[in-house]
């Protein structure tokens, strides 16, 4: 079952000291309650761990989200063995709680070119190369990026049905810690209901270069509609519309509206990237259905997990790349079930089982869940 969690390339070896208590990677893993009681005792007396890849041991930090984990101290990396890897046990974990601490995302259209005479050269002109090293994000991924920074993706008991303005609050938040390129992505984002966004978008309005900035709005939507040549685009109390000329985004919202009657009180949440040309004009979209709670429901059967584990207020989270790729994430974590901690999955033999970090939990509609 822990399979994955033992290999023999040097992450086996990986071993930490808790107030003169040793623990093996696979301890933690085999005994995860033991590990969890443990750094509690520590964070609470501010102990500092040891990561055994010296002799001496190099300190590390007990961070807390949902669960305790270990983290090195920022940029004494080099304080480690040239083997350690336990900034690779690190983001294991923190996969399962928590974002990496510096997530950089780089949207590719910064700019997006209006004048005919820039169109044109724009055209003809071989693209920037863009540095190999670079990745360009999609606006799901920055979605995603913003929800789980937000800690929307995870569901604890104290969790208020609360609706858009505090959901709007927590992605405010994350929206000061995402990096857009080399800077913070907060400038550049509208949420709807916020004073702000009459202001961003009258900015948007009255900007002279021909080169019109990319923004990001993000809100519950209120409608899509498909007109002669465009879609339509509205977010719930605003005024003002969006235009998108790519049809297919309607599509997109409507399987969106479609999951979210799937549960009481869910809404649909819209990203989109936008410019200035005439009009307020859609370069790209992304939709999410989210429930009240505002964890991201992301296919039926999440819905139907949903069901169950907010009506009896139990913990969970999604993994971290889920809202990007579900097919390749189990769909969810219950960090505690009567059975220890457990990843939830819809098929023993998919690929995301065995990849599920927690002992994987098979689960199909209709079947109870090992939580009391
Ligand atoms: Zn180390």
């Amino acid at each position: 079952m822990f399979q994955c969690l033992v290999d023999t390339t040097g992450m086996d070896r990986l071993c930490f000291i808790v107030q003169g208590e040793r623990y093996t990677r696979e301890d933690i893993a085999r005994r995860y309650d033991c590990w969890q009681a443990a750094l509690a005792r520590a964070h609470q007396v501010r102990h500092h761990p040891m990561c055994m890849c010296k002799p001496s041991g190099v300190p590390m930090v007990v961070a807390k989200r949902e669960d305790f984990f270990v983290r090195r101290f920022p940029s004494r990396g080099a304080d480690h063995a040239p083997d350690c890897r336990s900034h690779e046990l690190v983001s294991e974990l923190a996969e399962l709680q928590a974002d990496k601490p510096s997530t950089t995302l780089s949207y590719q259209a910064h700019r997006y070119v209006t004048s005919a005479v820039d169109r044109v050269r724009r055209d003809y002109r071989k693209p920037d190369p863009t540095p190999a090293a670079v990745k360009t994000s999609t606006l799901r991924e920055i979605l995603s990026a913003l929800w789980h920074r937000a800690g929307l993706c995870r569901y604890a008991p104290d969790r208020a049905r609360c609706g858009w303005p505090r959901h709007r609050s927590a992605l405010r938040f994350a929206s000061h810690q995402l990096q857009l390129s080399d800077a913070e992505l907060s400038p550049r984002l509208a949420l709807t209901g916020e004073a702000q966004l009459r202001d961003f978008l009258r900015q948007m309005e009255q900007q002279q270069s021909a080169a019109r900035e990319i923004r990001f709005i993000c809100g519950p939507l209120e409608m899509t509609k498909l007109t002669a040549n465009d879609a339509v685009l509205r977010f719930r109390g605003e005024q003002t519309a969006f235009w998108s000329q790519d049809k297919s985004c309607v599509n997109a919202a409507q399987a969106a509206f479609d999951l979210a009657t799937t549960m009481a009180r869910a809404e649909v949440y819209a990203l989109i990237a936008v410019y200035w040309d005439r009009n307020f004009r859609v370069h790209d979209t992304a939709f999410v259905a989210v429930a009240d709670e505002g964890v991201p429901i992301i296919g039926n059967l999440h819905a139907a997990l949903y069901g169950q584990l907010i009506e009896r207020q139990i913990p969970f989270f999604l993994p971290k790349g889920a809202m990007i790729e579900p097919e390749n994430y189990p769909l969810l974590s219950l960090p505690k079930t009567d059975k220890g901690p457990l990843s939830v999955v819809s098929d023993a033999d998919a690929p995301h089982a065995s990849k599920a970090f927690y002992p994987p939990f098979v689960w199909s509609i209709g079947q109870p869940l090992p939580v009391s």
